[in-house]
């Protein structure tokens, strides 16, 4: 966040075409995306003006590279066909709203953060495979577009075919139909999009991808509750979503942002899931409460969401994750294996009676 603000104010010293305009307050720019020490973004200048914008972009460049800790800057220019004035640069790729169901997919489900690295996308694919296990057809869609785990979880390589027309058919792992943008474009591609980008990718694999008859389709979201998140959980048909949190993260305020979310679009809260819970140390058996313990149940009652269960911080689930061998498919009668079993248990029964119950406080986090 900090490094964000720093090549923010290094934008604002670089000066638009126009000679007045700061670049940081043009509205040309995209968001920016730092990671490992090297800064993305986009700015978008007329489709006419592409050519002539080149001195923009290396002066952007260079301003990034001169903040502190960057030591690298990808910026591309984007044509837009007319100038984008800053007010319009929130997402509005469909008239919000607007839900039509996915033919064949009988329920569609979002795991969602409130941010990055809380294991959102670990649970998804071991949630994912827990259903695959108690007999369902399960399908997952990778939205996580700025850093796509799903490839490397199920540990499929390649590229999707195509069904016919623009229609791709899903990659598979372990008995799941998985669809993600990184099995279509380079991480780098889509670190840069701007928002109404990333929601037409994810728009386009939900729509046009061979899903055919489905029980469920996990939606592995983007992590956070910016304008990206929230215009996806407006727009897709979603029968719940379950907030992965890590425990301290609940009882501060990412976690209850991404409920406040979804409940702002009237998505139904599925519940909330406590990951990297406790640590039982695997050589001395002793517990440790590393992001302390149970804050996240007692947080979910406070707020009137479903508890759905904990997954314990565990070397296993990161070195399995990590090998493209998930817990679920490789140990499963281990106890990491149960723990995400109970927790889809729960979710589908919730799912198969009709969905969530109408009850809880309403609080607004904003
Ligand atoms: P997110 O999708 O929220 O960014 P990931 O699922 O990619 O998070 O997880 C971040 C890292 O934490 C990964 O290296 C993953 O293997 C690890 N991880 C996730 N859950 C656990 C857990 N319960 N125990 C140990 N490591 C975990």
């Amino acid at each position: 966040m900090t490094d964000k603000t720093a090549v923010l104010a290094a934008l604002a010293k670089v000066t638009m075409p126009d000679g007045k305009t700061s670049l940081a307050g043009s509205g040309a720019l995209s968001e920016i995306v730092i990671h490992q020490g090297k800064a993305y973004f986009s700015i978008s200048v007329p489709a006419s003006a592409v050519a002539a914008s080149e001195p923009l972009r290396k002066a952007a460049e260079i301003a990034a590279k001169g903040v502190e800790g960057i030591a690298s800057a990808l910026v591309t220019l984007t044509a837009e066909k007319a100038p984008q004035p800053a007010a319009t640069q929130k997402p509005a790729a469909a008239p919000a709203g607007v839900k039509t169901a996915v033919e064949g997919v009988r329920h569609i489900i979002a795991v969602a953060s409130g941010k990055g690295g809380v294991g959102k996308s670990t649970t998804s694919c071991n949630l994912a495979l827990s259903f695959a296990a108690m007999g369902l057809k399960v399908g997952v869609l990778d939205a996580d577009i700025y850093g796509p785990s799903m490839p490397k979880l199920f540990a499929i390589h390649g590229r999707p075919t195509l069904a016919g027309g623009r229609v791709l058919n899903p990659m598979e792992g372990y008995g799941v139909k998985v669809m993600s943008i990184g099995f279509l474009v380079d991480e780098e591609a889509a670190m840069i999009w701007r928002g109404p980008m990333v929601i037409s990718a994810i728009q386009q694999m939900l729509r046009e991808v061979a899903w055919g008859e489905l029980d469920i389709l996990v939606v592995d979201m983007p992590p956070g509750t910016g304008d990206a998140q929230l215009t996806m959980a407006q727009n897709v048909p979603l029968a719940g979503a379950v907030i992965v949190s890590t425990p301290q993260d609940l009882a501060l305020i990412d976690a209850r942002r991404g409920v406040a979310m979804f409940r702002k679009v009237e998505v139904p809260i599925l519940g909330v899931v406590e990951n990297m819970s406790t640590f039982i140390c695997p050589s001395c058996g002793t517990r440790h409460d590393i992001f302390g313990h149970g804050g996240a149940m007692a947080e979910a009652e406070r707020i009137g969401v479903p508890f759905l269960g904990e997954i314990p911080l565990a070397m296993t689930i990161r070195e399995k994750s990590d090998a493209g061998l998930p817990v679920v498919v490789s140990e499963p009668e281990g106890p990491h294996a149960k723990a995400y079993r109970a927790i889809a248990e729960k979710v589908w029964s919730t799912l198969a009676s009709g969905g969530v119950r109408k009850a809880g406080p309403r609080i607004a986090f904003d």
